[in-house]
C-alpha cells in the first residue's frame, strides 16, 4: 500500500517539535508492514543538500505566484518529495515566522501550495507513483481534502491533528486567489467563525481525523480544550481516533545514544551518575546526591505550564533539589528563568536556545523530567523519559495521562507506577507531585524498581504503526 504524507516539518531535517519527530520515525515502522509512504515537504534552506542529490520529478511554471518543481529524495532511511518553490520558502530562519517573530504574511500561499500540489499528487500520481491514502498532518495540510472535493475519484483522506491550538486561520477573500471552490465554505465546512480554517477544512472533509492520544481525542470534544472546533470534532464522532505517538527507539536509546558521556541499560543503572555529573557541570549545579536532579526541555509557552513551574521553584531549592532547564519562546518566561539561575546558582541552570545534542544528555542524566502541560496532545519528552529511566512528573492531561502510571499508593503496592500524576495544573499540586518524587528518590528501593520499571514500557512505535495500518486498510477497503 502507497500513502502520501503531507506535512509542514520533518525530523531530522527540520523541526520545530514533536509533528517533526513524529513524521521522521512512523513511515520508517510501516516500512516493515509493507507500506511505503513518501514525505511531501516544503523544500526549505536547510534541505538545500538533500534536493541538491535529489531527482526533479515534476515541475509548473505557476504554483501560487512563482514557478515550483517536485525533487524526489531518499535520505535519512525516508522517502521524500521536497516542494521546491523559492517564492515560497527560500527564506532564512524560522519555517513560520518572519524575523521580528510574526507569521509570514503569505503563509496561506506557502501551506495552499502544499495542499494543493498533495492533492494534484493524489490524484494524477508522481514518476509512476500513486498513493491509495492521503496522510495529511496538521493545518499545514488541512486544505488537500478540500482541492481533493474538486475530482471524482481521488484517494481517501486522513487528518491528525498534532496540536488543535494552531489552525491555520486566514481571510476568506483568499478561497479566490487559492483556487479553492466557494461553496465549501460554510459552517459544517471550511468556515471556521468568519474565516478560512485550514484545519477546520481537514476535519470537515477527510474521511478520518485522529489525534495523537485517545485522551486528547476525548478532550478536544469538550469546550475547554476543543479551541473552538469541539462541536465539528464531536459531530465526527467515531470518525475520531486517538492514536499514541511512539518515539524513534534508534535515536532516543539509553544503551546506545552517541551524546551520552556514559550509555546505560537497567542493569548498569550506577552508570548514570556520569551523565548526571556532566549535566551538573553544564548548568553549573551543586553535586548533590540527597534531592533528585530535575529537567525540562521544552518550547516555553503557556501550554507547557513552565509559568507554575516558576512558582513552585522555591519549594524545590529549599528541598535540595536542582533543576536543568533547556528551552526557548516566550521571552518573559525565557527572562524568568535566567533570573531564576542567577537567583540560585547551583540550584537552578538554564539553556536558552535550542539544543538537540544537550537534551540527550539532559535525559540521560536528570533523575526526573518535568512535564507540567496545561494541555498535552500526546508530548514526547516523557516518553524519552521513561526510556532513560528519568522518571516523568507531569499534569493528567491528554497524552500525559495516557503513558504514565502515577506512584499513588495501591500502584505503588502493584509494582505498577512509573513516574508522578498531579491535577490541576497549579502551584498546590504541582509542588504535591514534587514533594513526592523527592520522597520516592529518598527511598532506593521504591525508586529503582520505577525506574526500571519505566525503562520497560513499551514506546516505540510498533503498536501506533499498526493502529495506522488498520485505519489506512479500513478507508481503502483493504481488510
Ligand atoms: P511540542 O511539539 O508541543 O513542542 P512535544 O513534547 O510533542 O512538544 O515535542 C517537543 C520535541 O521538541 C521533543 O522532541 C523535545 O525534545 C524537543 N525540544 C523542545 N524544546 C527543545 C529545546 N530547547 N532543545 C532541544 N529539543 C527541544
Amino acid at each position: 500500500m502507497n500513502i502520501l504524507f503531507a506535512a509542514s516539518e520533518c525530523g531530522p531535517f527540520i523541526k520545530t517539535g514533536g509533528l517533526a519527530d513524529v513524521i521522521g520515525a512512523v513511515p520508517k515502522t510501516l516500512a516493515g508492514m509493507g507500506i511505503s509512504v513518501r514525505i511531501l515537504l516544503p523544500a526549505y534552506p536547510a534541505l538545500a543538500r538533500v534536493v541538491a542529490a535529489g531527482e526533479q520529478v515534476w515541475a509548473t511554471d505557476s504554483l501560487l505566484g512563482g514557478g515550483a518543481r517536485i525533487v524526489a529524495a531518499s535520505a535519512e532511511g525516508l522517502e521524500l518529495l521536497l516542494l521546491d518553490a523559492p517564492h515560497l520558502y527560500d527564506r532564512p530562519g524560522n519555517i513560520y515566522l518572519d524575523p521580528k517573530g510574526r507569521d509570514w504574511p503569505d503563509n496561506a500561499f506557502r501551506y495552499g501550495a502544499l495542499c494543493k500540489v498533495a492533492a494534484e499528487i493524489a490524484v494524477g500520481g508522481i514518476g509512476g507513483w500513486k498513493p491509495d491514502v492521503v496522510h495529511a498532518h496538521d493545518w499545514q495540510a488541512g486544505l488537500i481534502p478540500a482541492y481533493l472535493k474538486a475530482f471524482h475519484g481521488a484517494p481517501p483522506t486522513i487528518l491528525t491533528i498534532h496540536n488543535i491550538a494552531f489552525q491555520g486561520l486566514f481571510d476568506p477573500s483568499l478561497i479566490g486567489p487559492l483556487g479553492l471552490q466557494p461553496w465549501l465554505y460554510h459552517m459544517d465546512g471550511m468556515e471556521y467563525f468568519g474565516h478560512l480554517g485550514f484545519l477546520k477544512a481537514g476535519i470537515a472533509f477527510s474521511q478520518k481525523v485522529t489525534t495523537v492520544s485517545p485522551t486528547y481525542a476525548h478532550e478536544i470534544m469538550t469546550p475547554e480544550f476543543g479551541m473552538g472546533l469541539q462541536g465539528i470534532i464531536t459531530a465526527r464522532g467515531a470518525d475520531v481516533v486517538g492514536i499514541l505517538n511512539g518515539i524513534d527507539l534508534d535515536i532516543w536509546n539509553p544503551a546506545d545514544d552517541p551524546l551520552l558521556p556514559r550509555t546505560y541499560s537497567a542493569r548498569t543503572l550506577q552508570k548514570k551518575a556520569a551523565n548526571r555529573a556532566e549535566v551538573a557541570r553544564r548548568f553549573a549545579l551543586n553535586d548533590n546526591g540527597d534531592a533528585p536532579l530535575f529537567c525540562v526541555i521544552s518550547r516555553l509557552t503557556t501550554q507547557k505550564g513552565l509559568d507554575v513551574l516558576l512558582d513552585v521553584l522555591p519549594g524545590i531549592v529549599s528541598r535540595g533539589a536542582r533543576l536543568a532547564v533547556l528551552g526557548s519562546g516566550d521571552k518573559g518566561l525565557e527572562a524568568r528563568f535566567a533570573t531564576a539561575a542567577r537567583k540560585w546558582p547551583g540550584s537552578v541552570g538554564c539553556v536558552i536556545g535550542y539544543d538537540e545534542p544537550l537534551s540527550h544528555l539532559m535525559v540521560g542524566g536528570s533523575d526526573a523530567i518535568l512535564v507540567p502541560s496545561r494541555f498535552e496532545p500526546c508530548g514526547l519528552t516523557q516518553l524519552y523519559g521513561l526510556r532513560y529511566g528519568t522518571l516523568p512528573v507531569v499534569s493528567r492531561t491528554g497524552g500525559l495521562a495516557d503513558t504514565i502510571i502515577d506512584a499513588n499508593p495501591a500502584a505503588i503496592a502493584a509494582g505498577t507506577a512509573t513516574g508522578f500524576q498531579f491535577s490541576p495544573v497549579t502551584a498546590f499540586a504541582f509542588e504535591d507531585a514534587i514533594n513526592r518524587t523527592c520522597e520516592a528518590f529518598r527511598d532506593p528501593q521504591l525508586w529503582t524498581s520505577m525506574v526500571k520499571r519505566a525503562m520497560a514500557h513499551p514506546v516505540g512505535w510498533e503498536q501506533s504503526a499498526r493502529a495506522y495500518k488498520a485505519l489506512y486498510d479500513a478507508v481503502t477497503g483493504a481488510n
